[in-house]
């Protein structure tokens, strides 16, 4: 017959304890003795018990202080306290403190074996409870991630969806105009006409498709690069320069407040990235004679920049939509009709592989602020912080 249960019978009178490993051994249960606390403690440090008769009084230790430890050891090791009848209220404490139950001496070996039945079966009932609650964790975390894993494939779904409706409009009026051409429909003097609206929408193609490039690397885990030591400020002044001709044109005023000049650790081409949507977006949905204010501070570790502009805004309900891949609002396809949707949506995702973030506040008509804040590089460039903490 196979092993009932591994039973340490902890008692410090001889007798008692051998008349009862003889009745349990003879139900089959597997019985370690120990005559002190101390003994007990050492077994404790070596073998794992499935049920424990705890003599409550011994010269050395008192059996109630032997089920904190026992506890610890493993919490669902059922233990039975042996007492005479001056101890009973000890063994009533002891209960209270977490023991299954007493035994009285002297007790009949039908008493002894009926308490040690029902007391495995209270453990084994015990640890079937904590496994199908460990099984009901697992069982929830799977569920997560399915519907994580759901959630990207219905993203990716839409997401193709969308880089295929945008990349067909310009190759569709690209196909019609050299189809023209080619079935020579087109007047001679027209031909340069047509080239060039031609070229314009492979230009877009060229942007769209260097977008999604970027958003794509962006978003890999895969990161080969290292990241390195940047002066955020020399990279917005750099890109500030690219884009004066454009602001120029539209006699754009551009105001520039460097408070600080922070180090971050980065991708320099994704910090110049960042700069460079953020300030053209500025010129490009501000009219004309506007103003475009640029600021660079640092501040308790973070470094914040804030780019904002005098332009057509962004309703409140559009302010979270518009960091998502392709989404452009109503005002600005009207002002530009031309635009991939995916600027912002970059932008945010350099920011997270950066341990960033950015916020945007905006009233139609009457301008936007965009704030992002990146970690500064001597605070502790590995460390994610949290910004709200
Ligand atoms: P795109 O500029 O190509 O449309 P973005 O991803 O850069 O794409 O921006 C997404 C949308 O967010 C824009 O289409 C526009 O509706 C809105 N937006 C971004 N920046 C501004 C801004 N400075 N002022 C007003 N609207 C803005």
């Amino acid at each position: 017959m196979e092993n009932q249960g591994h039973i340490l019978l902890v008692d410090d009178e001889p007798g008692v304890r051998a008349a009862c490993r003889r009745v349990l051994e003879a139900e089959q249960y597997h019985v370690v003795m120990a005559s002190t606390g101390e003994e007990a403690l050492s077994v404790l440090q070596e073998q794992a018990f499935d049920l424990i008769l705890l003599d409550v009084v011994m010269p050395d230790i008192r059996g109630i202080d032997l089920l904190e430890p026992i506890q610890k050891h493993d919490p669902d090791t059922v233990c039975v306290i042996i007492t005479g009848y001056a101890t009973v209220e000890l063994a009533v404490e002891a209960t209270k403190a977490g023991a299954y139950s007493f035994l009285s001496k002297p007790f009949s070996s039908d008493v002894l074996l009926l308490t040690v039945k029902q007391g495995l079966e209270k453990r084994r009932l015990a640890l079937e409870a904590r496994r199908a609650q460990a099984l009901e964790k697992e069982a929830a975390k799977l569920t997560r991630a399915k519907e994580e894993m759901e959630r990207l494939d219905r993203f990716k779904s839409t997401f193709t969806l969308s880089v295929a409706h945008e990349l067909r409009a310009p190759l569709t009026a690209i196909h019609s105009l050299l189809t023209a051409l080619k079935q020579g429909y087109i007047p001679i003097e027209q031909m340069e006409h047509i080239l060039t609206r031609a070229t314009v929408r492979v230009d877009e193609l060229l942007a769209l498709v260097d977008d999604l490039l970027r958003l794509a690397v962006a978003k890999s885990d895969r990161q080969t690069r290292k990241k390195k030591i940047v002066p955020l400020a020399d990279l917005m002044e750099e890109t500030l320069q690219l884009l004066t001709v454009e602001a120029d044109s539209k006699e754009i005023k551009i105001i520039c407040l460097i408070s600080q000049r922070p180090l971050v650790e980065a991708y320099p081409d994704q910090m110049t990235q960042l700069w460079s949507n953020l300030i053209s977006n500025a010129i490009k949905y501000t009219p004309p004679g506007g103003n475009v204010a640029i600021g660079l501070d640092e501040n308790d570790g973070w470094a914040i920049g804030t780019v904002e502009d005098t332009g057509i805004g962004i309703a409140l309900e559009e302010q979270d939509k518009i960091f998502e891949e392709f989404y452009r609002t109503p005002q600005a396809r009207q002002m530009q009709p031309r635009g991939t949707g995916l600027g912002l949506a970059l932008v945010k995702q350099i920011l997270e592989l950066h341990g960033g973030t950015i916020e945007v506040s905006s009233e139609p008509g009457k301008g936007s602020r965009f704030s992002f804040w990146l970690p500064v590089a001597e605070a502790n460039p590995n460390k994610t912080k949290d910004r709200r903490s």
